[in-house]
């Protein structure tokens, strides 16, 4: 079976400040150097909104440590007149190597298609960015017992056209919409039987190598006090954290418990 390094996201959504993201990102850094050294068994990145990315990138490349450094989303063209909107080849211009695809924020405040998803994501992956694919079902889908069947909707329109030799750069964040910023997070068995469906979805679109070695992380409510038991699942590969990520401490534990579950 490959060994699947998990990995921790700090989705900073529209919070911070300038000032406020750099002391984050540093504070970031230096907890992660100080407590796990580089290359321990987690994989960190942050996701400041966009106008603070070159300040966050610089701080996190001056402390010289193991955060990476992505854009909340992505636009699908390269370049154009497409007013607001900001290009992989700018996000990697700006320092980044990873990208938020498919937030439920975006799909479910700002109206996106399973299908501009997919076309985000395969802009994404061409600009050479590792892309963050988040799926996951709102809670009236939850109850009528749709959940595999949303995620699955939700995986094959955005990985339609994604090679399996691009798949390798795209990680899978399994974020219920009813546990994102409410306080509530799904039970580590909930999470874990919607993740081995998730998984048991890529098996068949790719192959059981390809289903091994992806990553899917959770997100929803991710906290400290809850972070340990639900890495601990065989399928949960790491967190997608918002709100505890604006906390430093909160999220280097965060980071410390999937590091703690490395397998
Ligand atoms: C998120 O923004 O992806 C998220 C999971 O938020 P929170 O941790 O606040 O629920």
């Amino acid at each position: 079976m490959p060994s699947r390094k998990p990995i921790v996201g700090g989705n900073w959504k529209m919070y911070t400040t300038q000032d406020a993201a750099a002391g984050l990102a540093r504070d970031v850094a230096a907890g992660l150097i100080a407590g796990t050294g580089e290359g321990a068994g987690v994989e960190v990145v942050v996701f400041p909104p966009f106008p603070y990315l070159l300040t966050v990138g610089a701080v996190l490349r001056e402390r010289g440590g193991p955060v990476a450094l992505g854009g909340q989303d992505v636009w699908t063209q390269p370049e154009g007149a497409f007013t607001g909107e900001v290009s992989g080849e700018m996000l990697r211009d700006c320092g980044c190597t990873h990208a938020l695809v498919g937030h439920s924020e975006r799909r479910h405040v700002l109206g996106e298609s399973d299908e501009l998803v997919g076309e985000k994501l395969r802009a994404a992956l061409s600009a050479g960015l590792h892309a963050v694919l988040c799926v996951g079902e709102k809670l009236d889908e939850r109850e009528g017992g749709r959940t595999d069947a949303v995620n699955e909707r939700q995986l094959r329109a955005a990985l339609a056209g994604v090679g399996a030799g691009d798949l390798s750069r795209v990680v899978i964040a399994y974020e219920p919409v009813w546990a994102i910023g409410t306080g509530k997070t799904a039970t580590p068995e909930d999470a874990q039987r919607a993740h081995a469906a998730i998984r048991a979805v890529v098996a068949s679109m790719y192959d059981a190598d390809a289903a091994e070695a992806i990553r899917i992380q959770y997100g929803g409510s991710v906290k400290p006090g809850n972070a340990a038991e639900l890495f601990a699942q065989p399928d949960i590969d790491g967190g997608l954290i918002g709100g505890a990520s604006l906390q430093a401490s909160d999220f280097l534990a965060i980071c410390g418990a999937a590091g703690g579950s490395a397998r």
